[in-house]
């Protein structure tokens, strides 16, 4: 059954079935929720058709929970808890009914995984398939990305690299498993709850470590210097750069959508989070990499929409 054969009134009752309790708000002319402790975090994100996805690379969970994990990300990274998920949908007439609803159990699923409740959205026909996700959150101690100091140490929560090795396998039709996991699961950083409460200023990587990284210095009005031959990179993205003849480190420096945590700590801290120590804050701003003794040049510092082309 393809949407043009439901009402519109007839998918969101579908929708609400299928979301069960995840969904128990949706429904009224708009979500009513009892107000948060501390401060409140909104946060939007949209994955476009084209763009940030092709539907012959990820199935409709994929793209459902992809929505969910890219929200829950920009929310960790403030430090704080996700409460609620608005979900706006542009969708062709022409799609399976069953499509949206796969979409939506993908959505359940890492609903669930963060007790996120999807307390509503909106429904309209487009001539392809736009998910936007609207996302709450509370903190008791918000971190900015503009708390960084000098003399702060650089940091990244987890290894980093196998997203664009997955694209890259995607795109070049290489089968590695890994990577490619990596790429159509990615999968936002919980280990916030214990970086937060140390941390001066925090990002989620999504265009990139080095782009990240260049918003976090220009919100805290410093510079950085980051030594390439301690990041962490993935062993995924060891193989698929070898495989291909490319730059792991590069892929370590540009990916995009990691959604591991780049944050800064003062030295009374180190060691009390998790993570690896890639870096230092400075006072001069600008980022320097160095690698291997020498500076290294990076031409790109990751994805730009209207700038960069990212799905071919
Ligand atoms: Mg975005
Ligand atoms: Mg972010
Ligand atoms: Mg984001």
């Amino acid at each position: 059954m393809r949407l043009s054969s439901l009402s519109e009134f007839g998918l969101i009752e579908k929708i609400r079935k299928q979301l069960g309790s995840v969904g128990k708000r949706i429904g009224d002319d708009c979500a009513v929720v009892p107000p948060v402790k501390g401060w409140e975090l909104l946060t939007t994100d949209a994955l476009v058709e084209g763009t940030h996805f092709r539907r012959a690379w990820l199935t409709p969970e994929q793209i459902g929970m992809k929505a969910i994990e890219s929200n829950v990300s920009d929310v960790l990274s403030k430090g704080g808890i996700p409460k609620y998920a608005l979900v706006s949908l542009v969708l062709p007439a022409s799609l399976p009914v069953s499509f949206v609803m796969r979409m939506y159990t993908g959505m359940k699923r890492a609903a669930k995984k963060y007790h996120v409740e999807i307390a509503g959205g909106n429904l309209a026909e487009g001539k392809q398939i736009v998910v936007s996700v609207a996302m709450t959150g509370e903190a008791s101690k918000p971190v900015l990305r503009s708390g960084a100091k000098p003399g702060d140490f650089l940091l990244v929560s987890r290894p980093v690299g196998g997203a664009l090795a997955g694209l890259r396998c995607l795109q070049r039709k290489k089968r590695f498993k890994w990577a490619l996991q990596r790429f159509l699961y990615p999968q936002a950083d919980m280990r916030s709850r214990k970086i937060a409460p140390y941390a001066t200023a925090m990002i989620d990587i999504s265009d990139g470590l080095l782009a990240d990284l260049g918003h976090l210095c220009d919100a805290s009005k410093v510079g950085a210097k980051v030594y390439a031959d301690n990041l962490p990179i993935e062993e995924c993205a060891q193989q698929v750069a070898s495989a291909l003849g490319e730059d792991a480190v590069r892929y370590a420096l540009s990916s995009g959508e990691e959604y591991a945590l780049l944050y800064t700590l003062p030295e009374e801290s180190l060691g009390k989070t998790p993570g690896f120590l890639i870096g230092e804050i400075t006072s001069k701003k600008k980022i320097q990499i160095r690698y291997q003794g020498r500076n290294l040049r990076i031409p790109s510092r990751g994805y730009e929409h209207f700038t960069s082309s990212r799905s071919d």
